[in-house]
């Protein structure tokens, strides 16, 4: 991938990742980007995020590695225990927690999943390995569309919102890279609406 990438573990058990004041994060939601990822296109992920949510966001990487996670009879990334994760280092003044990954993820009654959310909870996550799909080597608009649309999708639950009926709606629920690409990145005004009660009744509830 182009661009500057995030660096880890290059310096031994003592290098953790820094993780800003609690102060800071006040009323952001974070993005913890996990392992390698393209520092441009995680920038990208919270612009949109705060266009869509009205929130502003920080990179913050929380997590070195998913290791915990991994199911070796599968070969793949629980997602589960990675957003318990998140939501239990996310600082309580952030709004919410979305991570990052490029390793396969899954739940256990799927064969794997782009994303998984605690619904109306702090943390949520989306994988990247599967979003390039169809894709040629080198052609990263559409691959960067794809990982934004999860982003807002599974930030989305966090926010108490449900699967939606309208397929062209980021809420929609995608069995496939075709679905993902059919659907937009925005919210239609069903959910927006939903979103934004949901935001006020947070609102009331933190003041
Ligand atoms: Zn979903
Ligand atoms: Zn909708």
């Amino acid at each position: 991938m182009p661009g500057n990438k995030f660096k880890y573990n290059t310096l031994g058990p003592a290098s953790h990742p820094k993780i800003p004041n609690a102060d800071t994060l006040r009323g952001k939601i974070i993005i913890s980007p996990i392992g390698d990822l393209d520092s441009d296109l995680i920038q990208r992920v919270g612009r949109e995020i705060h266009r869509i949510y009205g929130f502003k966001t920080r990179i913050a990487p929380l997590i070195q590695d998913v290791v915990f996670a991994f199911d070796s009879s599968r070969n793949q990334h629980c997602s589960t225990p990675i957003i318990e994760k998140l939501a239990h280092l996310a600082p309580p003044k952030a709004i919410k927690i979305l991570g990052i990954t490029r390793v396969d993820l899954f739940i256990p009654i799927l064969t794997h999943v782009y994303g998984e959310a605690q619904l109306g909870g702090k943390a949520c996550i989306i994988s990247t390995h599967r979003l390039n799909e169809g894709l040629a080597m080198g052609v990263w608009e559409p691959f960067d569309r794809r990982v934004i649309k999860e982003a807002i999708h599974e930030l989305g639950h966090t926010f108490n919102l449900r699967h939606c009926q309208n397929s062209a709606c980021c809420m929609h629920y995608c069995r496939s890279i075709k679905d993902v690409d059919r659907k937009s990145g925005v919210l239609c005004r069903y959910c927006k609406v939903l979103l934004e009660d949901e935001i006020k009744r947070l609102v009331l509830a933190t003041t």
